[in-house]
């Protein structure tokens, strides 16, 4: 099928290669030349595991086209709405790249095709851009099929997703773009991915409660581990435990510094700002506690760090290993970890900082930090060590060589991703999340 991707960032970047993977005809299209040209070159502009193999493979078959004009993606039965949906100073979704990218493309849009939206957006987005749709472009459907991929895994996750939800209209229009879904994701359908069809406002409430439920998650583990700070306990075996409870579940209850990146903080922010919009502010009053939760875990360790560094942060040589808001991606965007970071040098100390993949991207954010080549060179002289983003690099590290690198044998393991024994053994003192 000839589809279009407009937006290739995380998500339209992954969406648009391996939809040429799957065997379609992609024209893939991005506002930002930089960023266009690199892509048409064959290199990806962020890291995410298996985007690069995809990418040349989509390239070589020549079934993948980057470009930034619009008018490419005339012809194409299907276009894909990818682009970002950041927060606006108030909090809620700034709607400005959606609405630019739907008025740029509907002059190329005919009777038949469909827009379908990916991006993440307010309950009602789609209900209105539906409309605008419809009225440019008689015959052309709206419909929504948000993005529920998790960088690290986003590949796998867009070709084989745990389900798929296609918001709809009522009536023949809506089979239609059902009809063309199914066509684009035959492959993972014909395994059995459920498939749910949903109308539009389910459908974006489908994705944002699911952020919301996550982030709840975590922040509910994450205000065990307060509690399990002052009452002796341990919150990973609590975890442990608890997560035994198929209703409860394992995953998502690690303790550590919270949840960061580009959806997770805003979705919550953006989910209540349309709440309060839509006059049932207090349904989602507990968010604004998980937002603040979460919040609380940075600036918990920083005054841990304060703590263990004797009160005295001028000065002193900190190594940060983790910048990445999370392991297998260079995403800082609302990093905990680089928060951290920065904090820490506003604080006066000096800070080594090393990340795998997330050097890069974090200059971009906080240059004035000094940033190094190897996890050695950050602890070469350390007064504190802090392992911010769980790496299996640094799960892997070894304590005693660690130990040999550091002025001062002190780690905070703000992701509880370290082996405490290993580390303590090794004449560390050990700090953990919760325990
Ligand atoms: P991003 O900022 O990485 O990418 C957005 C891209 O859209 C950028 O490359 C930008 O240049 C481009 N763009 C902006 N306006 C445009 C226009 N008018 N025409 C063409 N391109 C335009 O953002 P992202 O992380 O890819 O997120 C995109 C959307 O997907 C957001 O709504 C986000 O919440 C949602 N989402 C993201 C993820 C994720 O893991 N990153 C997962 C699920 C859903």
């Amino acid at each position: 099928m000839r589809i279009s991707v407009i937006g290739c960032g995380y998500l339209g970047a992954v969406h648009a290669a391996s939809m040429a993977k799957l065997g379609h005809e992609v024209v893939a299209v991005d506002v930002d030349p930089t960023k266009i040209e690199r892509l048409a070159a064959g290199e990806a502009p962020f890291f995410e595991p298996g985007l690069p193999e995809i990418l040349t493979e989509a390239l070589a078959s020549g079934r993948i086209r980057f470009t930034t004009d619009m008018a490419e993606v005339a012809g194409a039965r299907v276009h894909f709405l990818a682009v970002g949906t950041p927060q606006s100073p108030t909090g809620a979704a700034d709607l400005t790249y959606v609405d630019a990218a739907v008025a740029a493309l509907t002059p190329y849009l005919s009777a038949g095709e469909f827009v379908v939206g990916k991006s993440t957006v307010p309950v009602g987005t789609a209900a209105r851009l539906a409309a605008e749709v419809s009225e440019a472009v008689p015959g052309a459907t709206l419909v929504w099929n948000p993005e529920f991929l998790r960088e690290g895994f986003a590949v796998q996750d867009t070709i084989s997703p745990d389900r798929f939800v296609y918001g709809v209209p009522d009536g023949d229009a809506g089979q239609a773009a059902v009809d063309a879904l199914d066509e684009v994701y035959a492959e993972a359908l014909s395994t059995g991915t459920p498939r749910l069809v949903v109308n539009l406002p389910t459908a974006e409430l489908v994705k944002i409660s699911a952020n919301a439920f996550l982030a709840t998650k975590i922040s509910f583990i994450n205000s065990m581990a307060e509690i399990a700070e002052v009452a002796g306990a341990d919150v990973t075996a609590l975890a442990d435990a608890i997560g035994h409870d198929a209703r409860i579940g394992r995953k998502f209850l690690n303790a550590g510094l919270g949840f960061g990146g580009g959806c997770l903080p805003k979705d919550i922010r953006a989910f209540q700002a349309r709440a309060n919009e839509l006059g049932v502010g207090e349904s989602l009053a507990f968010l604004a506690d998980v937002d603040a939760t979460n919040l609380r875990r940075r600036a918990h360790v920083v005054e841990l760090a304060q703590e263990l560094l004797g009160g005295v942060v001028t000065g002193k040589h900190v190594a940060v290993l983790g910048l990445a808001f999370k392991p297998n991606s260079d995403d800082v965007r609302d990093s905990p970890a680089l928060d951290i970071a920065a904090r820490l040098h506003e604080l006066g100390a000096t800070v080594s900082a090393y990340d795998p993949e997330a050097v890069v991207t974090a200059r971009r954010v906080h240059p004035e930090l000094d940033f190094v080549e190897t996890a050695a060179d950050a602890l070469s002289g350390a007064d504190l060590v802090l392992v911010l983003t769980e790496w299996t690099e640094f799960r892997e590290l070894d304590a005693t060589t660690a130990a040999s690198l550091v002025s001062s044998p002190v780690v905070i393991d703000g992701r509880n991703c370290l082996d405490r024994d290993a580390w303590t053994a090794a004449g560390f003192t050990y700090r953990g999340m919760g325990r």
